[in-house]
C-alpha cells in the first residue's frame, strides 16, 4: 500500500481544522438556506469554489447536508451570500483566484495548520 504524501497528508489535518472551525463559527446556521442544523452532526463546510481555495474563509462556509450535497452546495445562492456578507471585490476577488491561485504546498500547509489550530482553540476558549 502506498504511503500517502506529506503534503496530501498535511492537507487533510489542515481541512479537519477548517471544517470545525467553519462548523462551530456558523453556529449550525446553514450559510445558503438559514436551517439550524447540529454543527457536529449535520453540517458540512461547503465550498463555494472547489479547487485551490479550501483554506480562504470566504469560500468555505458552514452548510447544511441538504445544500451541500442534494443542491449540490446551493452555489448560486452561495455566491450571492458571499457578495451580501464580504462585498463584490471580496467575491471578485475569489473568481480570480479560483483560476490563479497555486496548490498549497508543504511550507504553505504547515504555517496554515499552526494558524488554524489556535483558532480553534480560540474558539473552544470562547464557547
Ligand atoms: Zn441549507
Amino acid at each position: 500500500m502506498k504511503k500517502k504524501g506529506l503534503r496530501e497528508r498535511l492537507h487533510n489535518q489542515c481541512w479537519k481544522l477548517m471544517s470545525e472551525i467553519v462548523r462551530r463559527e456558523s453556529k449550525g446556521i446553514c450559510f445558503t438556506c438559514g436551517k439550524f442544523v447540529d454543527w457536529k452532526y449535520e453540517m458540512d463546510a461547503g465550498h463555494c469554489f472547489h479547487g485551490k481555495l479550501d483554506f480562504d474563509p470566504r469560500n468555505i462556509q458552514g452548510q447544511c447536508k441538504y445544500c451541500n450535497k442534494y443542491k449540490k452546495g446551493n452555489l448560486n445562492q452561495f455566491a450571492y451570500n458571499i457578495i451580501k456578507k464580504y462585498g463584490m471585490e471580496a467575491y471578485e476577488d475569489l473568481m480570480v483566484k479560483k483560476n490563479t491561485a497555486t496548490r498549497y504546498e508543504i511550507e504553505d500547509l504547515e504555517k496554515i495548520k499552526i494558524d488554524l489550530k489556535i483558532k480553534l482553540k480560540e474558539l473552544e476558549e470562547k464557547e
